[in-house]
């Protein structure tokens, strides 16, 4: 574990970057809270990286923190910078961190935000702890990342009042949820939705598959099917399913793509407390010493793993869970 001397320790600075998640703000307030909680002042970082090189930092205070647990997206905002990967660029936001007296960094986000960060460390010795918030769950050596479980909820609900119409209507849907390079928040779903097949990027079925679950669900009775599929890298790819699908088998599937709303929302009880004990993990790995690492959770344990085991490892969903969907339609 990368060490440095946290005698120094007096302001840690805190940033959400990348893309935003329910459940950011609960971690922020852990920071917070828990910083000051051990004598540390805090500084928030607005905007991300952006904020970072434009040097728009503000104190918080335990107050500041009030009444912001249940509120989904993130209180200081996020953003990204492409800038972010010039050298030159990152060395003036650390300028801007020393002069405005930050000694150390949590920062909440997901893999592009881990690999600006660990470049601070590398480049200028800056400590750095990262949380993992995104709800892809798509981020290495953490069972959970911020955010995953309200997403799954989300989408979870909306399948349900589907089902609803569905079933009404003797109708087959397929329902597009996040996931571009990953099939967490799909999964997760198609199982707890009790969907006839998931569509997913590290294990796809094919149209084929899929026609021939929806023809058995049929020879037993059932008239309405609800098919799952993760985004990919081309939202919207659940039409081109519905046309392949019609093409080959005749059947009218309707589509229906959730989108951003799976971002928004208030944070589930499960979200808040795990941005919770990261937030309070984070403070504590930084006090240790601990830095260039990453908070995480491995069964109900909080862990801290380098980024070097982190950044750019691929988590892969449970093949378990894959085949539960297939063996329960
Ligand atoms: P996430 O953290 O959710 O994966 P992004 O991949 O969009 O989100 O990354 C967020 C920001 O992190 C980027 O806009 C950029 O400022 C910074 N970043 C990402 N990758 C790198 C990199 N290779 N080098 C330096 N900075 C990076």
């Amino acid at each position: 574990m990368p060490q440095f001397d946290p005698k120094s320790l007096k302001t840690i600075g805190v940033f959400t970057s990348g893309g935003d998640a329910p459940g950011m703000n609960a971690a922020i307030r852990a920071v917070v809270r828990s910083a000051i909680h051990h004598g540390l002042q805090v500084k928030g970082i607005v905007g991300g990286y952006p904020g970072m090189v434009a040097g728009d930092f503000q104190p918080l205070s335990l107050s500041s923190m009030a009444n912001i647990i249940q509120r989904g997206g993130t209180m200081l905002k996020t953003g990204r910078l492409p800038e972010f990967h010039q050298a030159e660029v990152r060395a003036a936001a650390i300028q801007n961190l020393r002069d405005d007296g930050i000694d150390a960094l949590v920062c909440i986000g997901g893999d592009g935000s881990f690999t600006g960060a660990h470049l601070l460390w590398q480049e200028h010795k800056f400590p750095i702890i990262g949380i993992p918030g995104t709800i892809d769950n798509d981020i290495a050596e953490t069972d959970l990342t911020v955010g995953f479980d309200t997403a799954v909820n989300i989408a979870l609900d909306a399948i349900d009042r589907i089902r609803d119409t569905a079933a009404s209507h003797d109708r087959l849907f397929i329902v597009e949820v996040m996931g571009r390079d990953s099939g967490f928040i799909a999964v997760d779903v198609g199982v707890a939705g009790g969907a006839e097949e998931i569509f997913i990027p590290e294990n796809p079925a094919t149209v084929d598959q899929a026609i021939e679950r929806i023809k058995r669900g049929m020879a037993r009775g059932k008239k309405s099917s609800i098919l799952v599929a993760a985004e990919g890298h081309k939202p919207g790819r659940a039409y081109d399913l519905a046309d392949a699908i019609r093409k080959k088998a005749g059947f009218d599937a309707k589509v229906c793509i959730l989108g951003h709303i799976q971002r928004g929302g208030s944070p589930t009880a499960a979200d808040r407390i795990l941005a919770s004990r990261f937030g309070a993990a984070a403070v504590d790995a930084l006090l240790a010493g601990h830095c260039d690492a990453m908070t995480g959770i491995k069964g109900h344990d909080i862990v801290t793993v380098p980024f070097d085991k982190v950044i750019g490892f691929k988590k892969r969903v449970s093949p378990e869970l894959v085949n539960l969907v297939r063996s329960l339609s």
